[in-house]
């Protein structure tokens, strides 16, 4: 199975596709995450992908979609199949998907969007916390450590993401806007998308997000 989730920065991406990849044997493919980890191995990709993370733009397309075929290959071995979070982005990246899908005999089975007003964005974004070491998931208002600014598992202090300040995302939120929301109708019009109000709990979206999934499984 292919699961693609959309959604702006702060909807809840990472949250439930960590949550569906468990419940499906799925792996997860997040373009963010292997940028930041192209960045702390401080690869050509990493370093020329910097400036564009930083200041909240989006990688262009060619180094994106380079990236991510190469991931593509092998992500579904010994799964059920993998999530693509965060990518595509931009129209020209999910028509390169969807070729290349086709290529290889696949398609995407469902596009999760996860839809969250704008107005909620920033506090869900300034207040992510993460440990470097477990990858615990904090958040300073909604699910807060016991200690401040600790890891739950004893493993020490917990880090920001350098993007996560409120000017970066403003910028973050507007390129969504402007290079991503698009994919809504792309995917609408192929009929294989299924819209998620994010603005909920993540109980209750992760209820909407499994119904959405096993209509698609069969
Ligand atoms: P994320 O972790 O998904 O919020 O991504 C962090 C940053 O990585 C974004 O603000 C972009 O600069 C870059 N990035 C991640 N995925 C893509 C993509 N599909 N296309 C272009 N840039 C991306």
């Amino acid at each position: 199975m292919i699961v693609v989730f959309l959604g702006p920065p702060g909807a809840g991406k990472g949250t439930q596709c960590k949550l569906v990849c468990d419940k499906y044997n799925l792996s997860h493919l997040s373009s963010g995450d292997i940028l930041r980890r192209e960045r702390s191995e401080n690869t050509d990709l990493g370093k020329e992908a910097q400036g564009y993370m930083d200041s909240g733009k989006l990688v262009p397309d060619d180094l994106i979609v380079a990236m991510m075929m190469k991931e593509i290959q092998t992500a579904g071995e010994g799964k059920d199949g993998f999530i693509l979070d965060g990518f595509p982005r931009t129209i020209g990246q999910a028509k390169e998907l969807d070729a290349s899908l086709e290529k290889a005999g696949n398609k995407i089975d469902i596009v999760l969007n996860l839809q969250v007003d704008d107005g909620k964005l920033e506090e869900r974004v300034t207040g992510r916390r993460s440990c470097a070491k477990c990858g615990g998931a904090y958040h300073t208002v909604f699910s807060p450590p016991k200690q401040d600014n600790q890891c739950d598992a004893g493993c020490g202090e917990l880090t920001q993401r350098a993007d996560d300040n409120a000017e970066t995302v403003r910028s973050r939120i507007e390129n969504y806007h402007a290079q991503t929301a698009p994919l809504v109708d792309y995917y609408t019009d192929k009929g294989n998308i299924c819209n998620v109000d994010g603005n909920v709990t993540i109980d209750e979206v992760k209820v909407s997000v499994i119904a959405g999934v096993d209509k698609v499984q069969g």
